[in-house]
């Protein structure tokens, strides 16, 4: 007998926004952006530079031109500064968009009366204004961060607030999210239905263990009938 769902959680990044092409044009830009404005430097070193940087300090890394001027040129020129934050700013509004049919398939399961929530490791501003720069801020009520319970996933706490806000039982929730390790085990060990989103870019596995894989977002509403 299939389970009824009454509540879907999403991871954020890779799940409802390309994030890491996103990253990849707003970095490229700003490369771009400093080598016009006099750094002298080649794209391809700059890049691998800026990601070294993301893979020790994390994605959300505040201070990442500071630190790879710094690294590249010593005292960082502030022309040079300003023009990487600017292409990035520019950058940053153009290219964040939600995969293809993440809008139709959303207001489809609204309809249906399923209640939509975030559970994600962002922090809470950052969540924010990804969500409202990507206009997917009006579909979600519960959005679980970083900030409200301190933990990442796949620890259960983000997943238990979620799951309590919604006022549902975990048996009735499936969680959608691009990382075995950290979305599918953390929302298993809840209980919760799982859903793997294999379009996010992850290494796939033919092992994964989820409850159900999807390759592009609408397949949501097969799951959900
Ligand atoms: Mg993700």
């Amino acid at each position: 007998m299939p389970r009824k769902i009454r509540a879907v959680f999403f991871d954020l990044d890779n799940t409802l926004v390309d994030f890491l092409r996103f990253k990849r044009m707003c970095l490229e830009g700003s490369v771009e952006a400093m080598i016009d404005a006099g750094l002298k430097i080649e794209k391809d070193e700059a890049l691998r530079k800026l990601y070294e940087l993301y893979e020790k300090y994390g994605m959300e890394y505040k201070h990442i031109f500071d630190d790879f001027l710094r690294e590249t040129m010593g005292e960082p020129d502030p022309k040079i500064l300003a023009a990487a934050i600017v292409a990035y700013r520019q950058r940053r509004i153009s290219f964040l968009e939600p995969y293809p049919h993440v809008i139709p398939t959303l207001l489809e399961l609204m309809r249906k009366g399923i209640k939509l929530g975030i559970i994600t490791d962002a922090p809470k501003l950052k969540a924010w204004l990804r969500l409202c720069t990507l206009k997917l801020h009006h579909f979600f009520k519960i959005v679980v961060t970083l900030d409200d319970t301190g933990k990442r996933k796949p620890s259960p706490e983000p997943f238990l607030l979620g799951i309590e806000l919604a006022g549902v039982k975990p048996r009735e929730c499936l969680y959608v999210g691009d990382r075995e390790e950290i979305d599918i085990f953390g929302a298993k060990k809840v209980g919760m239905l799982t859903c793997f989103a294999k379009y996010g870019g992850a290494e796939y596995k033919e092992t994964v263990v989820s409850d159900y894989v999807i390759e592009d977002f609408e397949e949501l509403l097969e799951i959900i009938k």
